[in-house]
């Protein structure tokens, strides 16, 4: 950057060194300076600027106390990264543990569950089950109970594992002993737990390819090295030949309508996983938020952990898709082995799980009102998947957007016309004023640039085709903006 164009006024009443402060501030906030640049040294900026080196030393000081720029003795002074807020003098960035600042914490999923938040935007982006059916009533009936009832033990302290009232109905509705749930607030809480019990750094892991962002992130912020195993084609000869090569610590697969792709893993292929899995004593992690969201009449295949003679599988599950993600209520089965490990690990940053929802919980699926709820969730989902489907037909297929057709789960995994981002459309969409989840985040390798995940079940009814109008509008944008082939600077192939 030409360093001569900051803007200084030297009439002006702001002492000087404060101007260049916010002049080198706007620098690196617009990207005109980049992490990794190096400034000039204080004596050379002075003399370039015709300022005295106190200046300088001082809008330098300042920059490295909010955390922007990094002096190295005898290398000079570098910018680390954009400017935290103007009310954090203290340099935190400088002071994370060695292994966040290089393992790197991405915001991609933060994001994610943001974008749908702002006021006005339809939004298509985090995944979360149809408000409108929340039970409500049943939930405060059961919250009274609890409160009336057992306030003591839901209010009180309580063991890491969960409630055991909790993980007895888990344990029944799931086909497990209650010795081997774990309560979990959230299951990207296992996610977490997983990685810190079974992951060293520099480890391999098999993840789904594409797969969930969330366990992507959680297994990289860990150290791992990722491994995608393609989901579409869902090859066994290509799984065995990761296991060979790669020796990974575990494989992770979400099996049953698959996030983002919605596929179902056969019988027949989850069998065949869980030989290859114990052949190369290599643990799977089962997440499946889903295997209740089917649409169609039959259920799903049953899960890895009821096929899984070997012991080897941790199978997550979560009530964020069938009840509410703000809950915060999710489960994990495995070997009671695992479920002390991951225990001990939990209370180092989760004494124990929130306990009057693991009451009201406990009753919902003893009651039988999970399933009278169940039902009438699968309906409105089915009915707003075949209105998005629809509203799909009609305004995107035209512009070359192809989907999947979903059978459970919450979203359309859709492709994009050949030449057109997900990121430019993404841009549009911003000022239509629709969110979608772009295709990338769900890679491990940055492919995917040209997919992209639409969620049918939580914006309301009658907002679907609205919002599907508003994302057409942004391919045309996009694509309007987009060179068309043979005008691209990269050849096509
Ligand atoms: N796994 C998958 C595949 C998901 O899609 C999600 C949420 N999007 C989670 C785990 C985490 O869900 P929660 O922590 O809300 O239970």
């Amino acid at each position: 950057m030409d360093f001569t164009k900051l803007s200084l006024k030297r009439d002006s009443s702001e002492p000087l060194y404060l101007q260049l402060l916010a002049a080198l501030e706007g620098a690196v906030r617009e990207g005109a300076l980049d992490a990794g640049e190096r400034l000039p040294s204080e004596r050379e900026l002075a003399s370039r600027l015709g300022l005295s080196r106190t200046t300088v030393a001082g809008a330098y000081r300042e920059l490295e106390a909010r955390g922007l720029v990094r002096s190295h003795v005898g290398r000079g002074t570098f910018v680390c990264a954009t400017p935290e807020a103007a009310d954090a003098p203290f340099a935190w960035r400088g002071k994370v543990s060695a292994s966040v600042a290089y393992f790197g914490y991405s915001h991609g999923l933060r994001h994610l569950m943001l974008s749908g938040l702002s006021p006005g935007v339809i939004s298509f982006a985090a995944g979360a089950p149809a408000f409108e059916c929340f039970p409500i009533e049943d939930y405060l009936r059961f919250t009274e109970h609890a409160l009336r009832r057992h306030a003591s033990v839901a209010l009180g302290i309580a063991p890491t594992e969960g409630q055991p009232r909790l993980r007895r109905a888990v344990g029944e509705r799931f086909n497990t002993k209650a010795e081997r749930v774990l309560i979990l607030s959230g299951s990207q809480q296992g996610i977490d737990l997983i990685a810190r019990c079974l992951i060293d750094a520099g480890d391999y892991v098999v993840v789904d390819r594409p797969g969930y962002v969330g366990a992507i992130q959680t297994f990289r912020a860990a150290g791992a090295n990722l491994v995608g195993w393609d989901t579409a084609r869902a090859s066994l000869d290509e799984l065995e030949d990761l296991l060979v090569r790669y020796r990974p610590k575990l494989i992770y697969t979400d099996p049953t309508f698959q996030n983002p792709t919605g596929r179902v893993m056969s019988l027949r292929e989850r069998q065949d996983l869980l030989k290859l899995a114990a052949r190369y004593h290599t643990p799977v992690v089962e997440d499946d938020p889903w295997s209740e969201t089917y649409l169609d009449a039959a259920p799903p295949p049953p899960p890895l952990y009821h096929l899984d003679a070997h012991n080897i599988v941790i199978h997550l599950g979560t009530f964020s898709k069938t009840l509410a993600p703000g809950l915060r209520l999710g489960w994990l089965a495995a070997s009671e082995y695992i479920v002390d490990q991951l225990a001990l690990i939990k209370q180092h940053e989760n004494l124990f799980t929130e306990g009057l929802g693991q009451f009201v919980i406990a009753d919902f699926l003893t009651s039988g009102r999970y399933d009278a709820h169940m039902d009438a969730l699968r309906r409105e989902h089915a009915r707003k998947r075949d209105l998005m489907r629809r509203a799909l037909e009609k305004y995107a297929r035209p512009h070359g957007l192809t989907f999947n057709q979903p059978r459970g789960g919450l979203h359309f995994w859709c492709r994009l016309p050949r030449g057109l981002e997900a990121r430019a459309v993404l841009e549009a969409a911003v000022t239509e004023g629709v969110a979608f989840a772009p295709g990338e985040m769900f890679y491990p390798d940055a492919a995917g640039r040209d997919e992209l995940r639409l969620c049918f079940s939580s914006a309301p009814a009658e907002r679907i085709e609205e919002g599907v109008a508003r994302f057409e509008r942004a391919l045309a944008v996009a694509a309007s903006s987009t060179p068309r082939r043979g005008q691209m600077n990269v050849p096509v192939v």
